[in-house]
């Protein structure tokens, strides 16, 4: 592939060249990311030739290209506009590694969880990242659901996922601070992991296979005649692009003319912690049943690896797409885009999008957190839960002419790109399943 210039009709999507403000952490605590801090560049990629070039050094973009490079597959360059790696959901998320049990049958989340999951703890154990096989319980916090732990269950067996349909008494004994109604499902292959540290490890793993990975760089735009984009550090050729862009796919799809009939909407997830006292009194995770129209979990209490509780996190619209802090990240053209698409919601009932937003209102205030919090472990007090100390932000897709929330993964591809559109959780989760899946389409 020879070097070509960037043309000026080089389409742009509006992302900042390096790394913009927007995107920066608030002061809440985001966890060690100091640990995923970059090497330096050695040399500069303007004017250089990729067989594959990855837009996005999230989860997905990375171990894409270590499947690329794994494979021997040609050249391969990762462009992250941010300073470091984690700075979004694969940084900020629960660091759950979900067995598989809540996704219908039918579905990629599905087929490639339990996979996934099973490499994610293996590359853990392998590479000494931290994790811990907790388990988890998921309980009936009304009588009405109960229905639904016998939905999950058929879920979670025909996917394949080992499950246990447990009583009180059992419930008592595997987590004695959660209370459900008659029934609970329990899943002992529920994991948690220290998400940064898998980051890390990918990079390593990255630079000893000889991928470019350029953090501070961002793709401003694309040119698939001329298979170019534009980064931070000038034009760089590609043979095929991979769209890794998480709250931006959207919008890095349309600009190379693909993708046209969604959008991401960015929903706020808030995170609190549990004094170290009442942590102690948790072994596992506990989820709530969730709304099963929604692709969201609900609010959930969960350990990290090194005992830590958290509980979180909520689902609020968000206002802008990296709208971390009270004012940091609002954008005001996004926040009339999602305040359209959300009326058009509310107006049709989509998803069971009025209860979503009441129940959000609830969970606003820290006594309605705490409510919250209480359904699942009646024990807790005022006293210890802390102040929201953790914010991630999904990259919702939705269907612009339905106005539903996508609730698969999405591929969108071109002649020389494929773009990864919905990448919700469990990604984080399926990742390495999810990298083989998209390396087989290329
Ligand atoms: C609150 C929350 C809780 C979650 N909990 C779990 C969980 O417990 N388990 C689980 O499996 N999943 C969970 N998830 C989902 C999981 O975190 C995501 O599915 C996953 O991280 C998505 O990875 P990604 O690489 O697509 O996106 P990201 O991590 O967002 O990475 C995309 C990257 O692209 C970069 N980028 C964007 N535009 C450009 C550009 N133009 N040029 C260069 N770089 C660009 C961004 O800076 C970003 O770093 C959770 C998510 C959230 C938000």
């Amino acid at each position: 592939m020879s070097a070509t210039r960037v043309r000026p009709s080089l389409e742009s999507f509006g992302v900042g060249i390096g790394c913009p403000a927007t995107g920066q952490f608030t002061s809440l605590d985001t966890g060690n990311l100091e640990n995923v801090a970059e090497v330096p560049r050695r040399s500069n990629v303007s004017d250089m030739n990729f067989d594959y070039v990855v837009v996005g050094g999230g989860i997905v973009g990375l171990t894409v290209a270590r499947e690329i490079a794994g494979r021997s597959m040609g050249s391969v360059a990762v462009f992250e506009k941010e300073p470091r790696l984690g700075a979004h959901g694969s940084g900020r998320n629960s660091g759950v590694i979900h067995a598989g049990i809540y996704y219908k049958p039918a579905t990629l989340r599905a087929q490639i969880c339990r996979d996934g999951a099973r490499r994610m703890r293996e590359y853990a154990a392998e590479r000494d990242v931290c994790w811990k096989k907790s388990g988890k319980v998921i309980v009936a916090t009304t009588a009405a659901a109960v229905g639904q732990i016998d939905v999950l269950l058929e879920r979670a067996l025909a996917n394949g996922i080992r499950v246990e349909r447990i009583g009180s008494d059992e419930l008592s004994r595997l987590e004695p601070e959660a209370r459900t109604h008659e029934v609970a499902l329990h899943s002992p292959d529920t994991a948690v992991i220290d998400p940064l540290e898998v980051l890390a490890e990918l990079r390593a793993d990255l630079g000893m296979a000889g991928v470019t990975v350029r953090v501070g760089c961002g793709v401003t735009g694309i040119d698939e005649s001329s298979r170019t984009v534009r980064t931070a550090e000038g034009p760089v050729g590609f043979g095929t692009l991979i769209n890794a862009a998480g709250l931006h796919a959207d919008r890095v799809a349309r600009s190379m003319g693909v993708g046209r009939a969604y959008q991401i909407m960015a929903f706020r997830g808030a995170y609190r912690e549990l004094a170290p006292a009442a942590a102690g009194r948790f072994r596992g995770s506990v989820y709530p049943t969730p709304d099963l129209r929604m692709p969201f979990l609900g609010v959930h209490i969960t350990p990290d690896p090194r005992g830590r509780v958290f509980v979180g996190p909520t689902a609020m619209p968000a206002l802008g797409r990296e709208h971390y802090g009270k004012i940091a990240g609002l954008d005001p053209v996004e926040a009339a885009r999602t305040a359209t698409a959300l009326g058009l919601m509310l107006a049709t009932n989509r998803n069971g999008m009025r209860g979503l937003v009441r129940a959000e209102m609830r969970r606003y205030s820290a006594a309605g957190f705490l409510r919250e919090a209480r359904a699942l472990a009646p024990g807790l007090r005022a006293e210890d839960i802390g102040r929201v100390c953790k914010i991630g932000l999904r990259a919702q897709l939705v269907n612009r002419k339905t106005r539903e929330l996508v609730d698969d993964y999405v591929f969108e591809r071109t002649k020389h790109s494929l773009h990864v559109l919905n990448a919700t959780s469990p990604a984080f989760s399926s990742a390495f399943a999810l990298a083989e899946m998209i390396v087989d389409e290329l």
